[in-house]
């Protein structure tokens, strides 16, 4: 089985070839011979992923997945969200984004958040979408320098220590896209 996957990223890719396994081609969004910058327009991590995946099977007629992930803060009603990666504006910067995170919840008591990935699928027009949560607590200042994005600031439940103190190797297993890309892998048949 063959499916293209809505992204460019190296690490997603590897990723998500390593979870799908050997019965499961996913070639690259630059494959399709798409050099597109794939209008993420919608206001949910639902509507980005599913239009994501609309894109490149309407265009390219190949089946497909996409991913989009947020951060989602239960004390600001689950902000930044589907907003994550230019949460302090545009453009993306991600120290930025942390800054106005631990400004956005300094003193606050619930600090619980989650990370989600949406993953949409479409096969012979299907259109079939799975998520992936990790949950878990802002911590109150920067811990780490391992990670990207938001790691050095998210302590996964079950833990001490932020993704960027834990490291890929327990990140990978237990991430918002690890699952994700394992219920995708159910979906699948994998
Ligand atoms: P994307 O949909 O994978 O591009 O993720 C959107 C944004 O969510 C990124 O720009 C990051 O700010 C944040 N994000 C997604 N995944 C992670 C993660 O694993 N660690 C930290 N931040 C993440």
């Amino acid at each position: 089985m063959k499916l293209v996957f809505a992204t460019n990223n190296g690490h997603k890719l590897e990723e998500a070839r390593g979870i799908l396994g050997p019965a499961v081609e996913v070639a690259a969004l630059s494959e399709t011979g798409c050099r597109d910058d794939i209008p993420e327009t919608a206001g949910t991590l639902e509507g980005n992923s599913l239009m994501k995946a609309e894109y490149v099977y309407s265009r390219y007629g190949a089946d497909c997945f996409a991913d989009d992930t947020g951060l989602e803060v239960e004390a600001l009603g689950g902000a930044p969200g589907v907003y994550s990666a230019r949460y302090a504006g545009e453009p993306s910067d991600a120290a930025a984004n942390r800054r106005k995170l631990l400004g956005a919840l300094q003193g606050a008591a619930d600090r619980r958040a989650r990370f989600r990935t949406v993953v949409t699928l479409i096969q012979g027009g299907r259109v079939r979408q799975v998520e992936g949560i990790v949950s878990g607590t802002i911590a109150t200042e920067e811990r780490g320098d391992g990670g990207f994005g938001y790691d050095c600031l998210f302590i996964p439940d079950g833990y001490t220590q932020t993704f960027a103190q834990l490291g890929a190797d327990v990140k990978n297993r237990i991430s918002h896209r690890a699952r994700a890309m394992q219920a995708l892998a159910r979906l699948l048949g994998q």
